[in-house]
């Protein structure tokens, strides 16, 4: 089915790992900003280097450079009929891109999935992703600063979303499947069903 949705809560939380499960079940796209810089920054592209020194020091990549990145992927085919988005927006300036690019496509989200996880679990979920994957931006310094980035101005968009209706708060500790079937019944409760 057609769904428009967006996953959002802190580094470490889950996002990706639930992201990829979740589309495969809805069959939509899932797009992952983060994954898109580091596509970028492996190939060197311009984009890739404008990113790559905030990226590096946990900082938010800048509003524009993200906005018009979202803009080009929202436009292809496959997202037409819906998507989950994975990473964005993460500041009031996307948020008002996000609402911009929807109005022009009479287009609405259906929901937002705030996955709910402690600073301390996230930190250590991090430090072992560090030593499996060796991200540059999983080092513990540079987590903490993530986690303050997200804090100040990645929250504040939850608020945005609960006044509109669309926010399902959902617990983000414990298994793997667990937290999916979570979300997919709060999604149900919402009438975004899963087929698959
Ligand atoms: P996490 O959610 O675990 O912090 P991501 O893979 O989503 O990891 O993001 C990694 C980095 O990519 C961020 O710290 C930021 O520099 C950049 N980035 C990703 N998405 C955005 C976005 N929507 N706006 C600005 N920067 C972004």
């Amino acid at each position: 089915m057609s769904a428009r949705l967006l996953l959002i809560g802190p580094p470490g939380a889950g996002k990706g790992t639930q992201a990829t499960r979740l589309s495969d079940a809805l069959g939509v796209p899932a797009i992952s900003t983060g994954d898109i810089f580091r596509m970028h920054l492996r190939n060197e592209t311009e984009l890739g280097l404008k990113a790559k020194a905030f990226m590096d020091a946990g900082d938010n990549v800048p509003d524009s450079l993200t906005n018009d990145l979202v803009r080009d992927r929202l436009s292809q085919p496959d997202a037409a009929g819906g998507f989950l988005l994975d990473g964005y927006p993460r500041t009031i300036d996307q948020v008002r891109a996000l609402d911009e690019f929807l109005a022009e496509h009479g287009a609405s989200m259906d929901a937002v999935v705030e996955l709910v996880a402690e600073p301390d679990v996230v930190v250590e979920r991090l430090k072992k992703r560090a030593l499996d994957q060796g991200r540059a931006d999983d080092d513990e310094a540079v987590v903490r600063h993530r986690l303050e980035v997200y804090a100040q101005q990645t929250a504040p968009l939850i608020g945005v979303y609960a006044e509109r209706g669309l926010l399902a708060k959902v617990d983000g500790i414990g298994e793997i499947a667990e937290v999916t079937e979570r979300i997919e019944s709060a999604l149900a409760a919402r009438g975004i069903l899963f087929t698959a």
